[in-house]
């Protein structure tokens, strides 16, 4: 399993757990509100309107349109959550389309496209270059009838060019960070072309910006697509890096209610994003941190946040570049203020957001079990006692924490000691004296004292879903 030092996020730092707090607004956030809005939500430039109205008219509307797109809670006002997203570094083109598009979708007519690389950025080898943009037009061939081919001269479907600041087209570039790229819709001319700010530092490594990853995005938009609201989808409008640049099933089904599928006999199918209020939704690992309870499904987490309607769902690798995907289990140790994350035979702890060093090790050496244990379904601690719970298969372990050693006469059968909550866990967290155990779509809230469960719901009940 590779490990992946992968996604990075701008606007978080690097020093402890962010916490949930009250918006604090500062210096220079109206004015990053104005523009956000004047860029991608075509709100009209009349000067400084969010002053002059106090809050009313098209400000809140464009306000509320974007906080809708990126399933914020609908406010009508800058907080926090809606200032995080807007300090993001995104694609230039705008969310919202400017004018109703009286004659279908924009698309190309043939399917043998041609591109061209105007010129080169000095930032990587030409190489590196060509090799960045020849992967993201493959994404997009691969699920489709399109073809790709590279020319030399004269005008190609699709002209790529690096280019600073103003550069003629109305849409001009804004310095590092910030709008990074962005590309036209198919058609004659200017239509297709993919144009990328050469004031920013392009890379083919997990540094900002990934080329790849951002020439994917763009050519998306070459070929019709517009931005989505999938945090998980190529498309979706804010720069995310997770290491691996793929079409998300989003992506794919845009592109192909466009062009169709490929030719291919099998057909590529993607990576899907969890539905918070999805009632089929399973959790890998839950955990506590901090006071806060942690979700883990594939490469996301989930908090309840009172800054999103339902629940804020992004990517483990925005707090934790350094983990995995597809998490198996996650305990804390409040007392170490420490939590211990597990895939396969491997375990990483974490204080807030980082990774301590020396990590991943191995979880037969670290905790002593036997070479027959190949992954740990679910665990949870006890902070009164220092115990912590390992469930593996219809078993389960006990490790004491004080004398980092496995208590004797483990494993023990789960439907034994935790009666009604089946033979087999997905995840596990304790809250107020009781466990919550996870299996399926299923939670079962478990009284240790009594050893009975006390309440049968929904996986997601912890979420703010309607259907809850
Ligand atoms: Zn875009
Ligand atoms: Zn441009």
């Amino acid at each position: 399993m590779l490990s992946l030092p992968l996604l990075l996020l701008l606007c978080v730092g690097s020093r402890g757990f962010p916490a949930i707090s009250e918006p604090q607004e500062q210096d220079g956030d109206l004015d990053i509100v104005q523009k956000y809005l004047e860029n991608y939500y075509h709100l009209k430039n009349e000067g400084k309107q969010i002053e002059r109205q106090k809050g009313k008219g098209q400000v809140v509307e464009k306000l509320k349109e974007m906080q809708e797109f990126f399933g914020l809670k609908v406010t009508g006002k800058p907080d926090a959550a809606t200032l995080k997203v807007m300090k993001q570094p995104r694609c230039g083109v705008p969310d919202v389309a400017q004018f109703v598009l009286t004659d279908g979708n924009p698309r190309w007519e043939k399917t043998h496209l041609t591109y061209r690389i105007e010129n080169y950025t000095p930032d990587l080898p030409r190489a590196d270059v060509d090799e960045a943009i020849e992967k993201a037009f493959q994404l997009w061939s691969n699920v489709t009838p399109l073809t790709f081919t590279k020319v030399f001269a004269g005008e190609a479907d699709i002209m790529i060019s690096f280019v600073s600041g103003d550069h003629r087209d109305n849409s001009p570039f804004d310095g590092p960070g910030g709008n990074l790229a962005h590309a036209f819709q198919p058609g004659p001319r200017i239509g297709g072309d993919a144009h990328f700010d050469e004031d920013e530092t392009w890379t083919s490594n997990f540094r900002n910006y990934n080329l790849f990853r951002v020439a994917a995005h763009e050519f998306g938009h070459s070929l019709g697509l517009s931005h989505s609201t999938d945090i998980g989808a190529l498309m979706y409008p804010s720069y995310f890096f997770s290491g691996e640049v793929q079409l998300n099933q989003d992506d794919i089904s845009g592109i192909q209610t466009i062009y169709g599928p490929s030719a291919n006999p099998s057909q590529p199918s993607g990576p899907q994003t969890p539905r918070v209020c999805d009632s089929k939704l399973t959790f890998d690992a839950v955990t506590t941190l901090r006071g806060e309870v942690m979700f883990f499904k594939d490469r996301f987490y989930m908090r309840v946040n009172s800054l999103y309607p339902e629940a804020e769902l992004n990517f483990i690798s925005v707090f934790w570049p350094r983990l995995p995907n597809g998490l198996e289990a996650a305990y804390e140790v409040a007392e170490r203020d420490e939590v211990r994350f597990f895939k396969g035979n491997k375990y990483w702890a974490v204080q807030g957001q980082d990774v301590l060093p020396g990590y991943p090790k191995d979880i037969h050496r670290a905790f002593g079990f036997p070479a027959t244990v190949k992954s740990i379904n679910a665990a949870v601690s006890e902070e009164d006692t220092g115990k912590t719970y390992f469930f593996v298969a219809n078993k389960y372990w006990r490790y004491d924490e004080l004398k980092r050693s496995m208590d004797a006469g483990y494993p023990k059968m789960i439907a034994h000691d935790f009666p009604g909550i089946g033979n087999k866990v997905d995840a596990v967290f304790k809250k107020d004296g009781f466990f919550y155990f996870f299996h399926g779509t299923r939670q079962y809230k478990f009284d240790p004292k009594t050893k009975r469960v006390l309440t049968l719901r929904k996986a997601n009940s912890w979420f703010n879903c309607r259907e809850n």
